[in-house]
């Protein structure tokens, strides 16, 4: 039955989720842009564009019965509506009055305009939002409302809060994505089946309990099951990986005991115990033609890199080539710059390949690496993968195992001359024992916890934001001694666009409040080379202050900067504190990190004073494990760990996940090895890559 002219929508097809997503929707056009914005190009990437909290505005009162402090809806009546246009620095505001009965209220909305467009006196809307009392006087700050009997995605319910980029809207990405919802989940295939999902529900009801609970006791099942397929797709592409692997031989390096005194002895110092140890377990895996898969964890500056030189030397010295990969090309150049004199001391020869360098020069290196004259190899993942052919490729480091990807991993298998390399992954990221156990079962770990002899502890303190004028004086003090320092602007979980944006305001604020200091600016919107040529320079000591994103958390080798101040350090993560800390003390002198704050709640305190108390990063991680609230947030993705966007690796109930995961995958590729009767668990496999090589990107 077709009612007269009206174009009934049609049901998609499970090909359309794949599609442009302006052609499946013809009818959201004027979303397109947003969509853009949001980087969704098909209903599939809609349906997976996840909210990263949730508001619980469940709880109906009357006015008369609101509390403090708390999320709260109302049905009221709108008495009156003022607009207040703004005035020089100060914004417009708009101000509501409310009455239901029982009571009244006020809601007040500061710089939003057209609010006052959808809200007219004498309407009935059901407001949602959080309550402060100004005297007697509930207040609703920018609220969300909608009409009394229209049903409303906004209001009075658990609603989704979604990340942000420029100018798009909460409502806006809301509105877009339950119009989508609506028609695109009846087409979502599940690819488990009922018996491999046991008790999580099926991926059409995941996904609609993700973006809209009914409650928020839907949400856990929820994320539970989107959990449980990131870590299936993780844990495919390694039994996949492993597989493969199975018939792979590497060559065989016989690293003899002498030379090996001899290596060391010719080191400018002597190995740290555990130094010594990371050396030896990776000689013996070295000397087995099995491929070597070992993952060398330990803080920043604990002497990494010193024992991939000797490694990497080792390997030269028996007659074979070595690669040291790094993420970018600043970070391969201190590589370069740290690891040639090491290696020159040990008798090796170590090119630095670049993709800056000129056609010419890149050729002739790649000329004697082909010749095998080149004994060493520095550069970045992609510019080694590229076009370089080695001689006799017998072991490739890399430098943060997490950024190193699936493809990157399989073009560099192709270069050991029919054999597979050995492979060392170094990471500054500390492992918990469980992820050890499920995600990194096929590696060997070596770990170290001693740092070298005569470092300096780096001194932190916490501070309130009032503190900041001595603070900045402080600053300006370093830099007269010829120190140097970094700024870290507040974590604005919402969206890039904005940790950008704080970190705009805050370099024009401090060029203004210190204008005799020489003060750069990096963030993760700029152009890779602006970011690249800005940390150079600071680097390079032309700078006094670094005013940054974390973008700088994997980063730069600076031994003269002494201050790392982060502002709204409650904001991170423990372990991203610390390894942001890790950027200061690499010199002689006394360094300093501040922890910028004024959150006054216990936990808060208590998290901060953990990175106050400890510079140890393993011990540092536990705490942050164990005083995580059981909060719903998605997305605190870790550098170091996998990709994973919903499924959080320290939550107990994802673990246990990952090991069912692990099992039911083994299970299926040992079955169907290429799992070419399951195409949508290989396309569920190739999301999660895809993603991380987005991560590389950004
Ligand atoms: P990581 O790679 O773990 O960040 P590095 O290998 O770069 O650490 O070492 C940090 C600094 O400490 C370097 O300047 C390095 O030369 C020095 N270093 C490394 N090991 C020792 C050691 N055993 N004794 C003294 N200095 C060391
Ligand atoms: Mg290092």
């Amino acid at each position: 039955m077709q009612s007269a002219g009206l174009p009934v929508p049609v049901s998609l097809s499970p090909e359309d989720l794949d599609r442009p997503i302006r052609l499946v929707f013809p009818e959201l056009s004027r979303g397109a842009a947003a969509f853009g914005k949001l980087g969704i190009a098909t209903p599939r990437q809609a349906l997976f564009y996840l909210p990263f909290r949730y508001d619980d505005f469940s709880d109906l009162r009357r006015l008369g019965e609101l509390v403090a402090d708390e999320k709260q809806s109302a049905r009221v009546k709108v008495t009156d509506v003022k607009v207040e246009p703004g005035f020089g620095r100060r914004p417009q505001r708009v101000i509501a009055q409310l009455a239901d009965g029982s009571g009244s209220a006020e809601a007040i909305w500061f710089g939003r305009r057209y609010v006052e467009r959808r809200l007219a006196a004498g309407s009935e809307v059901v407001i949602s939002g959080k309550v402060t009392f100004r005297g007697w006087r509930p207040q609703f700050t920018s609220p969300e409302f909608s009409p009394v009997g229209h049903e409303s995605i906004h209001t009075a319910r658990v609603v989704p809060i979604y990340r942000l980029v420029g100018g798009v809207t909460q409502r806006r990405v809301r509105e877009l994505l339950a119009r989508v919802l609506e028609r695109a989940l009846p087409a979502v295939e599940d690819p488990l089946l009922p018996a491999e999902r046991g008790e999580l529900p099926d991926l059409a009801d995941a996904l609609r309990g993700a973006h809209f609970p009914e409650e928020a006791a839907d949400v856990p099942a929820a994320l539970d099951r989107l959990a449980f397929d990131e870590l299936l797709a993780l844990q495919l592409s390694m039994a996949q990986a492993r597989e493969a692997r199975a018939g792979q031989r590497a060559a065989r390096v016989a690293v003899d005991g002498d030379e090996l005194l001899a290596l060391l002895a010719a080191l400018p110092f002597a190995l740290t115990g555990d130094q010594r140890r990371a050396v030896d377990e990776i000689v013996a895996d070295l000397a087995s033609d099995e491929p070597m898969r070992r993952l060398l964890q330990g803080d920043v500056g604990s002497g990494k890199t010193a024992v991939a030189a000797v490694a990497l030397a080792g390997v030269v010295r028996a007659g074979w080539q070595g690669a040291l990969m790094a993420p970018t090309e600043i970070l391969a150049r201190q590589h370069h710059l740290g690891l040639a004199p090491l290696l020159e001391a040990l008798g090796v020869r170590a090119e630095f390949l670049s993709g800056s360098l000129a056609a010419a020069a890149k050729g002739r290196i790649h000329d004697a690496i082909e010749a095998g004259e080149a004994e060493v190899v520095i550069g970045t993942h992609a510019v080694i993968a590229e076009a370089v052919t080695f001689d006799r490729l017998a072991l490739a480091v890399v430098d943060e195992q997490h950024r190193f990807g699936v493809a990157q991993r399989a073009a560099l298998q192709a270069k050991g001359s029919g054999r597979e390399p050995h492979l060392l992954a170094l990471t500054a990221t500390p492992i918990p024992r469980t992820l050890a156990l499920t995600f990194y079962a096929d590696m060997a770990i070596s770990t170290i916890r001693e740092m070298p002899p005569g470092r300096r502890a780096v001194r932190t303190e916490m501070r309130p934001r009032s503190a900041l004028p001595k603070i900045e004086a402080f600053l300006a003090s370093e830099a007269a001694a010829g120190r140097q320092s970094f700024v870290v602007v507040p974590l604005v979980a919402e969206s890039e666009a904005l940790s950008a944006a704080s970190a705009e305001a805050e370099f024009e604020r401090l060029r203004a409040a210190l204008p005799g200091l020489r003060i750069g600016l990096v963030h993760g919107q700029q152009r890779a080379e602006t970011r690249d040529a800005t940390m150079a320079a600071f680097a390079a000591g032309e700078l006094d202050l670094l005013v940054a994103t974390t973008v700088i958390e994997v980063g730069i080798d600076v031994p003269n900067a002494s201050v790392m101040l982060i502002e709204d350090a409650d904001r991170f993560g423990l372990a991203q504190l610390h390894q942001l800390r890790g950027r200061v003390g690499r010199g002689d002198q006394q360094s300093f990190c501040i922890l910028l704050t004024d959150a006054v709640d216990e936990r808060a305190q208590e998290r901060l004073a953990v990175v106050r108390g400890s510079s140890d990063g393993f011990e540092i991680a536990e705490a942050d494990l164990r005083l995580r609230g059981a909060g719903n947030v998605l997305g605190t993705r870790q550098s170091g760990l996998p990709p994973l966007r919903v499924a959080s690796l320290f939550e107990p109930r994802h673990l246990v996940l990952a090991e069912r995961a692990g099992t039911l995958a083994r299970r299926l590729v040992s079955a169907d090895p290429e799992l070419a009767r399951r195409p949508q668990l290989i396309r569920m496999r190739d999301d999660l890559a895809s993603a991380e090589d987005e991560g590389d990107a950004a």
